[in-house]
């Protein structure tokens, strides 16, 4: 317990306007779902938000439908110059709705609100302002001479950042040309509905961006749609390999985000102070709700004892609680399941003969948590080396040499990002080079820019989102 207590600050709710239920987003107007509706709920407290509908097959083909006639009549019609107005209108109201924004995804998903005033909500508006640019200049952008748009888009994301993920499908595919069927995902609906208002509020054509709430089956539902030209989907590698079979022997053209076991490698001649920020970055942000996190920490051996021991003392002062409060650090866990499946793979951590050591913090009566983690003395053979945790938990090991850092870190099935510490430039560069991750950072972490491409090797997926690369997965027979 520190010496300095903190009073509550807790953002204030006044500025969301909820409706009570929330219908499905087709053809640039709700109306209500054909499937069972269900409620979402706050992981903070458990309690109800609203009540959402769920699309059916039926739901489905509607939406489809309408955003092939949206695609026909008028925005493969319209020049890049308008279209660009149009997401240069959205990232605007984005911005002027940044609060409401911000405490719809912390209520839904339990996030820090200073994480998604901070973070999630200013990239979803750079996300926008990036890629409108780009819709009058897609000749000049090395991806053809003339590059026309697939078609009708339907992707499918996680309720890790909820808005943030709607905001890296949608912004690139209008602005190449195509139109959109987007299922969010069934914990964290809430702030892709508010943009449904934005939408309507900027004007947008029709069928242009069409908004299906529903569970796992309205997902398969999108991605086996005949008319559906374009698949992207971020989540989990095993939905990953099921829609990568439903789309096989299609014409559909297909992108695909999924999870990471990141390594985030310490060398003995790092920054410490700065390091240990960057670890804490890295796997506590976002409750570790993140599929790039630097959830394996390797550190030389050399200064193992000490990084550890300043990793505790910082973590004993992250504050958990309350997500709308200002000065929480670690907010609530996504969902029931999410908490089990963390507490299950750390329990298999201990009973490998991995050493556990957990904050000591007050956890709430009521919502789902999980104290920030370390295991130490972990074998790259145990689960907890291995296996994607999606939460506040961090897996040390150990190496001597840079050859033997490289060799650990690449000794996973995925490859979606990595970090290195050290003070040597020169060193920066030959690990980067060998490490095989789409993203490597170099003394930072969990940074992310619409510039700059994002994206998987092995079990992480394929295709890559953000900067000139993510328009080529929107335009006919490019490749970035
Ligand atoms: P998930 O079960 O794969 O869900 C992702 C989305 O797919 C949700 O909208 C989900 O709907 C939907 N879905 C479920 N089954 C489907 C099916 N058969 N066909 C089509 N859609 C289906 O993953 P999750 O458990 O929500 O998210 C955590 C995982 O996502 C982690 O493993 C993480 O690594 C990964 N992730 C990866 C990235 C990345 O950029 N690479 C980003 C974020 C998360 P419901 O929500 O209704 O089930
Ligand atoms: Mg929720």
């Amino acid at each position: 317990m520190s010496f300095l207590e903190y009073a509550p600050a807790p953002e204030s709710r006044a500025v969301l306007s909820l409706k009570p239920e929330y219908g499905l987003f087709i053809d640039g107007d709700f109306r209500s779902g054909s499937g069972e509706s269900f409620a979402t709920i706050s992981p903070a407290d458990e309690k109800h938000i609203a009540t959402i509908a769920s699309a059916s097959d039926a739901d489905v083909d509607a939406a489809v439908g309408a955003a092939r006639r949206a695609f026909d009549k008028t925005w493969s019609k319209m020049s890049g110059r308008d279209r660009g107005k149009y997401l240069f209108r959205i990232a605007r109201l984005v911005q002027e709705r940044a609060r409401e924004l911000a405490v719809a995804e912390s209520l839904d998903n339990g996030k820090p609100i200073k994480e998604s005033r901070d973070v999630d909500v200013p990239l979803v508006a750079a996300w926008f302002f990036y890629y409108a640019g780009w819709a009058d200049k897609l000749d000049y952008a090395g991806l053809g001479a003339d590059p026309k748009p697939l078609g009708v888009a339907g992707q499918v994301i996680p309720w890790n950042f909820p808005l943030l993920m709607l905001a890296w499908k949608i912004a690139p595919a209008l602005a190449a040309g195509n139109t959109v069927v987007i299922k969010p995902a069934e914990t964290t609906p809430l702030s892709a509905l508010i943009f449904a208002e934005i939408l309507q509020q900027a004007d947008l054509p029709p069928g242009v961006v069409n908004i299906v709430t529903g569970a796992g089956p309205t997902g398969a539902a999108i991605v086996r749609h005949p008319d559906v030209d374009k698949v992207a989907f971020t989540g989990s590698t095993g939905v990953g390999r099921e829609i990568a079979k439903s789309v096989a022997g299609t014409d559909k053209k297909l992108t695909l985000e999924l999870g990471g076991k990141a390594a985030n490698i310490v060398f003995e001649d790092a920054p410490i102070d700065q390091a240990i920020e960057g670890i804490v970055n890295g796997i506590f942000f976002n409750q570790g709700h993140v599929c790039c996190a630097g959830s394996r920490l390797l550190v030389q051996e050399s200064v193992h004892d000490e990084v550890v021991d300043r990793l505790k003392t910082r973590l004993s002062t992250l504050r958990l609680g309350d997500p709308l409060d200002k000065n929480t650090d670690i907010g609530a866990i996504n969902s029931r399941e999410q908490l089990e499946r963390i507490r299950e793979l750390s329990r298999i951590g201990e009973e490998e003969g991995a050493e556990r050591w957990s904050a000591d913090c007050v956890i709430p009566d009521n919502g789902f948590w999980f104290a920030p983690t370390i295991f130490t003395n972990v074998q790259a053979s145990h689960r907890i080396a291995r296996d994607e945790i999606f939460g506040p938990v961090l897996s040390v090991l150990t190496f001597r040499t840079p050859a033997e850092a490289i060799e650990k870190a690449n000794n996973t099935p995925y490859g979606l990002s990595a970090g290195i510490w050290t003070d040597k430039g020169s060193r920066i560069l030959a690990v980067a080079d060998r490490l095989r991750a789409g993203v490597v950072w170099a003394n930072t972490f969990n940074r992310f820019d619409p510039s700059s491409p994002f994206g998987g090797y092995k079990e992480s997926g394929y295709g890559r989102e953000g900067g000139r690369h993510g328009l080529a997965a929107y335009l006919k027979g490019a490749r970035a």
